[in-house]
């Protein structure tokens, strides 16, 4: 029956690929994709030969109607992105509502994700919780880049107790590293995941005023891919703290 799979690829390591999505991406129609010329070259190493449909963030809402008039014409499609998840920080949610709006199945392929892949080795200690939860997080993705919008984000999140989640670019790092530091706090603990399943990968942890020092330290470690998991608010600390100015407070009231 006609369906849209929404497939997961590889965020590095061509090796990464599940069994599934190899079957499916043989078995569809035709495969939507972020970027064609990358996608063919992605299709090609597994031997795969497909009709691509070009689905990128400025024409998403123009291809997803084109999936859906190939989804009416009997067609099953896959929908891929550049690397790993479809749909997150990467387009993909406005062809998931267009296809269901139009009511065929959307199929989720699971795969390669680079905020799981960080997260698995974070550890303890990046979560305090408030309920009885454990190991909540909270994904934030891209930061804004104008210097005042990223300040005003981090800000809202400076109370926030799950550990926090952000991708970043190479050209940008070292400011958001230090944006980090010096507005939530440089003695969080800071998992620097970078280059995850390739030749370079990385994985450092520390805090972040030792992890900004790690970063200048040698301009290759500022290169590639990251993913930067940053500890929440230790809310026990906060209300130390709370109590230390109410203990203050009392003694100055009641200081002569
Ligand atoms: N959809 C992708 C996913 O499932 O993770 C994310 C796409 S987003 C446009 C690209 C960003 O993801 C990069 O800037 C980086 O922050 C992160 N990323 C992707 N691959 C990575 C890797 N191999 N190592 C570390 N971070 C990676």
């Amino acid at each position: 029956a006609s369906a849209l799979y929404v497939v997961a690829t590889p965020i590095g390591n061509a090796a990464d690929i599940t069994l599934r999505a190899l079957h499916v991406l043989t078995q569809v129609d035709r495969v939507a994709a972020e970027d064609t010329r990358n996608s063919a070259q992605l299709l090609a190493r597994y031997g795969i030969a497909k009709p691509l449909l070009a689905a990128h963030q400025h024409n998403e809402h123009e291809a997803a109607a084109r999936i859906v008039t190939h989804l009416q014409a009997g067609e099953r499609i896959a929908y891929i992105s550049d690397a790993g998840t479809p749909g997150i920080s990467d387009p993909g949610a406005k062809i998931v509502d267009a296809v269901r709006a139009a009511g065929f199945a959307t199929i989720p392929i699971p795969g390669c994700n680079a905020l799981a892949a960080a997260l698995s080795v974070a550890g303890e200690g990046f979560s305090h919780e408030v309920a009885n939860t454990q190991g909540g997080f909270t994904f934030i993705g891209f930061l804004p880049t104008k210097f005042k919008q990223r300040a005003v984000q981090l800000q809202a999140l400076a109370l926030h107790p799950h550990a926090m989640v952000f991708y970043e670019a190479p050209h940008r790092v070292l400011e958001t590293v230090s944006a980090l530091s010096t507005i939530l706090g440089s003695q969080r603990q800071l998992l620097i995941a970078r280059e995850l399943t390739k030749l370079h990968e990385n994985v450092h942890c520390a805090t972040l005023a030792e992890g900004l020092i790690w970063l200048q330290a040698d301009p290759n470690r500022q290169r590639g891919e990251f993913v930067l998991v940053v500890e929440g608010a230790n809310p026990a600390q906060q209300s130390s703290a709370s109590q230390h100015d109410e203990l203050l407070q009392l003694l100055l009231t009641h200081m002569p």
